[in-house]
């Protein structure tokens, strides 16, 4: 089971990629995640990255098709991959589309999470992450027990630096101009499934399940 998640940001991608990998045993390709460890861990591909996405903007598509193409050349354990935030570009979709043919896996669906723009930039802008684990949590919605702190591992919590105003501003602009054509990309291709992404995250879990037992 290959499985790509497609949304703007802040549209719950990570969440529900965490749910799906669980519930189906898949690896999680969260680019996203990739490039803030490599980040904190000072690495040259990190450092470079942080120049495009700190501003709200995508590292370019050469950087990122090398880095999926690598992850995907690791043996994984599971039953497939979940793509969570590749691809961004239709030029990454079909680049992803030769790495599949290449490795002769199939893709068996794409999960479009549908939000409002209104909607995602209360969320972002509410949004603090773990600085350690990396788990979100929304100040009003879904805040941590103790004010400031992860549940999971006693963490602070930061805002990420693209979660900021300016930086919101620029993703949701970027978004519409490079990656929401991705979505008629894969309609096109008939593999393009609308989930409604405004409702809780159980209820939008559920609608994905529905749609991912019936592809098993
Ligand atoms: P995310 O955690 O998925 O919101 O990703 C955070 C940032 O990383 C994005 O705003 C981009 O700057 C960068 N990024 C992640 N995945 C990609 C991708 N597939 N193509 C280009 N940039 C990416």
């Amino acid at each position: 089971m290959n499985i790509i998640i497609v949304g703007p940001p802040g549209a719950g991608k990570g969440t529900q990629a965490k749910l799906i990998c669980n519930e189906y045993n898949l690896t999680q390709l969260s680019t996203g995640d990739i490039l803030r460890e490599n980040y904190r861990q000072g690495t040259m591909l990190g450092k470079e990255a942080a120049k495009y996405w700190s501003v709200g903007g995508l590292v370019p598509d050469d950087i990122m098709i090398n880095l999926i193409r690598q992850e995907m050349t690791k043996p994984v354990p599971g039953n497939g991959y979940i793509f969570d935030g590749f691809p961004r570009t239709v030029a990454q979709a079909l680049s992803l589309r030769d790495i599949f043919d290449e490795l002769t896996l199939p893709l068996t669906a794409v999960i479009v999470l549908d939000v409002d723009f209104d909607e995602l930039i209360k969320r972002l802008s509410a949004r603090r992450t773990c600085t350690k684990c990396g788990k979100t949590y929304h100040m009003m919605f879904n805040p941590p027990k103790v004010e400031g702190i992860c549940d999971l591992d006693n963490e602070p919590l930061c805002q990420r630096e693209d979660d900021k105003p300016a930086a919101i501003e620029n993703r949701l602009k970027v978004f519409k101009e490079q990656t929401l054509p991705l979505e008629k990309f894969f309609e096109d291709e008939g593999k393009a499934q609308h989930v409604p992404g405004m409702l809780g995250i159980n209820e939008v879990y559920a609608h994905i399940k529905n749609i991912l037992d019936k592809c098993k």
